[in-house]
């Protein structure tokens, strides 16, 4: 066991914030689910919460685990170490798509790259995320060294037999190409699902796992209902992608794993299928891609 990290990495302006108060706590789940994907690191809140404090809050409503992802060295140390120091928590370690480019022009991409190889290896790393493609935040010429670093990541995946996932923004076709071309890990997962119902069934077809996050809740945002629709259940996971993304109707506040109950119950309705009967399958997914928390 290793010291939990209570100091956040990520000192970041919280980005569209009305009100820098946590939410309530939702109505507890009576099945428990896991955040499959969040940024414990970045701090967030008019008073920051510690790993334990937002883990404890996350439990208390039934969320019984979350997979901690990472962008950069230092983030992906602080999961390794968040995982090592707390059952709760899995850690996905990578370079995030956005970061590649300047990790590259400093010539440091190959030794980025060998460090993650090593958190990859701890026990406790589950998945190699986050990694893809970015093409709202990173333009020509950074391309080719997110390419690069997306092809690296696709392949330490595989050498370490965990899973992966995806950031992909804006770079739906070349994402999945890179997947049809390099070969994809065996369980991939796109994180914040960003695509419509027909890249939807292209994923399912492939056996790609989809994340919906805070964002499915909001109003112009059918393109991921109808995405959810034809998602076989067996691949549907739910994340926060905290401190962002905040679900509907808290939109403007900070956002926590103890807050995937709104989402989850929001992907129920919009199936018409039983909460708990939806929690029961997220949760088996879950452990499905990651493994046990235990
Ligand atoms: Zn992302
Ligand atoms: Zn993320």
């Amino acid at each position: 066991m290793s010291e939990t990290p209570d100091t956040y990495v990520r000192e970041r302006a919280t980005e569209g914030r009305k009100d820098l108060r946590y939410p309530e706590a939702p109505e507890p789940l009576a099945v428990p689910v896991y955040d499959n994907h969040c940024h414990l690191e970045i701090a967030d809140g008019d008073v920051g919460l510690s790993l334990t404090e937002q883990l404890d809050r996350a439990e208390a409503v039934g969320i019984a685990g979350v997979v901690q992802a990472s962008g950069d060295i230092e983030s992906s140390r602080w999961a390794v170490d968040a995982a090592e120091s707390d059952p709760r928590v899995l850690a996905a370690v990578a370079i995030h798509p956005n970061d590649a480019p300047a990790y590259a022009d400093a010539g440091r991409l190959d030794e980025a790259l060998a460090v993650i190889d090593g958190l990859a290896a701890r026990p406790r790393t589950r998945a190699i995320g986050e990694t893809g493609l970015d093409y709202f935040r990173t333009e020509e010429p950074g391309r080719a060294a997110q390419h690069a670093s997306f092809e690296a990541h696709i392949a330490l995946a595989k050498k370490h037999g965990i899973a992966m996932q995806i950031h992909d923004r804006d770079a739906h076709d070349d994402v999945l190409e890179t997947l049809g071309r390099v070969g994809a890990p065996e369980r991939t997962v796109f994180h914040c699902f960003s695509g419509d119902e027909a890249m939807a069934r292209v994923c399912a077809d492939a056996g790609y796992y989809l994340s919906f996050a805070g964002n499915v809740t909001f109003k112009n945002a059918q393109n991921l209902r109808d995405a959810l629709a034809v998602t076989p259940r067996e691949r549907i996971l739910v994340e926060t992608d905290a401190p962002f993304l905040t679900p509907v109707p808290l939109r403007g506040r900070p956002n926590a794993p103890y807050l995937i109950p709104i989402t989850l119950r929001f992907l129920a309705a919009e199936l018409g299928v039983d909460v708990d009967e939806l929690a029961a399958q997220i949760a088996a997914n879950t452990l499905e891609v990651y493994g046990s928390f235990a």
